[in-house]
């Protein structure tokens, strides 16, 4: 093996969308810059990302979009590289894309186009990427960085910390950052699996289960936050995107509340149903409301069935709610395994908003999905990648 020791002005760890969006921004400054990278492609979670076709930004960004023990931290990042600078960029490389709903933007064609885009401005300015790199640890001996791989060793003036979260270990996600960040002794805000389907215990999903694929357009809340997207049953729980969304926000042990037909006041159907088709069967009548198989539970669970004429506001009032107002405990989520996102994270507290440079340590960067500030599903992740990389790409 050629073992070396190497020098670079910036070493970016991590060859994803902040890490790469960071080595542009410095090598346009004409910084030496080196990524080192422990895959053996770059971008995997770029090319996996909106069904292949990457949502790459939101129309809609703000920093409400965002989770974290400091919801100002974003503000600053953000407002200095907006969703219309992205589109810039890739309208610059010829990439078509559209608007699917709710301000998402995805490519026309595949989300390779937008790898392809970042290694080219990369190489446009000098940038080096090593792939396939294991890397040992990180030091900061006197004032240069020292990063040990098995390869050799590079000593570095700044040091970018872009590895992301733990979310899809199968595709080499680690929690390596984080160990870093506390190495240098930043403080980690716990991590948890975000944007992630939520499972039931074997109780709930006795019943459950066999709804596994039909999809509704619903409502989910938890306390006062409140999602209105598609929720789709699965044979563990629950998923979809309005389920991924309040999985952000849902506490262990508690309920959530679902309304799986938004928009349509159930009780108040039903009772109108009662004056006009009083010989209908109930059920009949719900499978114009909510998908037959879902009908036909719901009359089962909740015991009322019948014709409607014999059917009391009281016992109407209880199937509404039950489509209206479902509460249901989830009894976890499927973990890193699926989750799109890592909530938590290196805590702001110790970073320049600015920057994104550890106050503690000089020259020490920390961006993208690492640092504690997780979006919402719809662009915002892969958002915030390209504001915090442009952010510290200035500074490095
Ligand atoms: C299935 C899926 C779909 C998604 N779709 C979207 C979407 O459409 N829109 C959106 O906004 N967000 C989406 N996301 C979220 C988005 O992909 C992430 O928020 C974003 O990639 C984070 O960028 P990052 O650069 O911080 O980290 P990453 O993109 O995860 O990049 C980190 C890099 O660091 C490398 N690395 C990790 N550990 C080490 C180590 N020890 N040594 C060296 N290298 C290491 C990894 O190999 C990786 O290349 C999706 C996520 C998933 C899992």
């Amino acid at each position: 093996m050629n073992w070396s020791v190497d020098d670079a002005d910036v070493l970016i760890l991590g060859a994803g969308a902040a890490g790469l969006m960071c080595a542009i921004e410095a090598g346009k400054r004409g910084r030496r810059v080196v990524v080192l990278d422990q895959s053996s492609k770059p971008a995997e979670k770029i090319r996996i990302s909106g069904g292949g076709r990457c949502n790459f930004t939101n129309r809609h960004t703000t920093p409400a979009n965002f989770l974290s023990n400091n919801p100002r931290f974003c503000v600053s990042a953000l407002r200095r590289y907006t969703p219309q600078d992205f589109i810039h960029l890739i309208d610059a490389h010829g990439i078509t894309w559209h608007e699917k709903t709710l301000g998402q933007l995805f490519c026309d064609h595949s989300a390779q186009q937008i790898i392809d885009l970042l290694l080219a401005e990369c190489a446009a300015v000098g940038v080096e990427i090593r792939l396939s790199q294991r890397i040992r640890g990180a030091a900061k001996p006197d004032e240069r960085f020292s990063i040990s791989t098995d390869a050799g060793l590079i000593r570095s003036e700044s040091l970018v910390v872009a590895t992301g979260g733990p979310s899809i270990p199968k595709m080499g996600a680690s929690g390596f950052g984080y160990d870093v960040a506390r190495h240098f002794g930043l403080t980690v805000i716990p991590p948890r699996a975000a944007l992630v389907p939520l499972t039931f215990g074997p109780e709930v999903l006795a019943w459950s289960k066999d709804l596994s694929g039909v999809s509704v357009d619903s409502e989910v809340g938890f306390g006062k936050t409140r999602f209105a997207e598609g929720l789709l049953f699965t044979h563990r729980g629950l998923s979809g995107p309005s389920i991924l969304q309040i999985s952000s926000y849902w506490q262990d042990g508690e309920a959530i509340e679902v309304d799986l037909a938004r928009g349509i006041d159930v009780f108040d159907m039903l009772k109108r149903a009662r004056t006009e088709h009083a010989k209908r069967e109930l059920g009949t009548v719900l499978a114009g409301i909510v998908p037959k198989r879902l009908a036909d539970r719901i009359v089962e669970e909740t015991a009322v069935n019948g014709r409607l004429a014999d059917l009391s506001d009281k016992r109407l009032r209880a199937v509404a709610d039950r489509i209206n107002r479902w509460r249901i405990i989830p009894n976890g989520t499927e973990g890193y395994r699926t989750a799109e996102v890592t909530l938590g994270g290196v805590d702001t507290d110790g970073l320049s908003s600015k920057t994104m440079e550890a106050k503690a340590v000089p020259g020490l960067y920390f961006i993208g999905e690492v640092v504690d500030v997780t979006g919402h599903l719809g662009g915002f992740n892969f958002q915030w990648a390209w504001a915090s990389g442009h952010a510290a790409g200035q500074a490095v």
